[in-house]
């Protein structure tokens, strides 16, 4: 039977035990849960993997825990802009969109820029013109907004600092330090197809139509059926220095590396020698799976045929 495989992500960084309420933690798990159980089950209706990652990364967005289409962080002006792209490994097809506001789910205006334009990367108010186009559904402002990411927001407008942070002050006071709060999912289907997606806010009180590395092809985003599909989160500005999802595919296709291999190849070394944090989630046509990450924590979750069903937010741990 052709193996299925499922991995998401909600985002990495300094996640530890001691900033996180019992209650925050269970909304996290309960939030990363019902996004892989969602897409999941696509994959085992006989769905394909493109459609997997599309259902469980629409939940993490409709979810205000995440930093990705509701309850994304605020750009220095005081709005949502929102970047988020979609690659399918078996043609090499891909979507992606930057800095659109009000679409209410970004992964689908780049499903819609992949499967019904001639283009691959679509930004600002064109790319909101081409959802108004395609139909999506449009959110006011007021949907969007989150009060802890509002307030993180204040502490910083006034300066030029941007932050990939997002603090939660109402809900516990947690990461103070920094974390990303950015969605992916990655999936193996059973016509052994695999296919990558990611969504994000971007970072807090970014300004002059910042873009980080999650909408950018090969960069936060990247699949191909000979080799890997991932989705990365962290510093953006590193990922795309590194080309960091590209890389992945690029060690097992040219040097033979796994999926693993590969992985803690570019993670552990290629972007900490320049201090690039954060993690990536990846999956191979084999169904292999992996969830790598240099920071203290990463969101994280991974279902397979095989029967292994995994959560995970801290380090050294692989299941709650
Ligand atoms: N990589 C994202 C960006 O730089 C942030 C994140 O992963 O949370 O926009």
């Amino acid at each position: 039977m052709q193996p299925l495989s499922l991995v998401i992500h909600g985002g990495a960084g300094t996640i530890v035990p001691e900033d996180m309420t019992h209650e925050l933690e269970k909304a996290y798990i309960n939030g990363l849960s019902q996004a892989l159980e969602n897409g999941y089950a696509i994959l085992e209706a006989g769905g394909t993997a493109v459609d997997a990652i599309r259902t469980s990364i629409k939940v993490l967005e409709d979810n205000v825990l995440f930093n990705a289409g509701r309850g994304s962080v605020f750009t220095k002006k005081g709005v949502q802009e929102m970047d988020a792209a979609i690659m399918d490994g078996k043609n090499l097809k891909a979507g992606a969109i930057a800095g659109v506001r009000n679409v209410r789910n970004p992964i689908e205006l780049a499903y819609e820029v992949m499967e019904n334009s001639n283009h691959v990367f679509l930004s600002g108010k064109g790319a909101n013109d081409f959802a108004i186009k395609q139909g999506l559904k449009l959110e006011p402002d007021e949907y969007f907004f989150s009060k802890f990411r509002y307030d993180q927001w204040k502490e910083l407008r006034d300066s030029d600092n941007y932050s990939l942070d997002h603090t939660h002050q109402d809900l516990a006071e947690l990461m103070k330090d920094k974390k990303f709060g950015t969605v992916g999912a990655v999936a193996l289907d059973q016509f052994g197809n695999i296919a990558a997606s990611t969504s994000t806010g971007g970072m807090t009180n970014k300004k002059y139509g910042r873009i980080g590395d999650s909408p950018i092809i090969g960069s936060g985003t990247y699949a191909n059926n000979k080799t890997c599909a991932i989705s990365c989160t962290g510093h953006g500005e590193l990922f795309i220095r590194a080309v960091a999802a590209y890389d992945v595919s690029a060690l097992m296709e040219y040097k033979g590396y796994t999926l693993q291999q590969a992985m803690e190849e570019v993670v552990h070394h290629k972007l900490l020698e320049i201090k690039g944090e954060g993690g990536m989630i990846g999956v191979d046509a084999h169904g292999n799976t992996a969830m790598v990450f240099n920071s203290a924590g990463m969101y994280r979750a991974m279902k397979n045929s095989k029967g292994e069903i995994k959560v995970g937010i801290y380090k050294n741990e692989n299941s709650l």
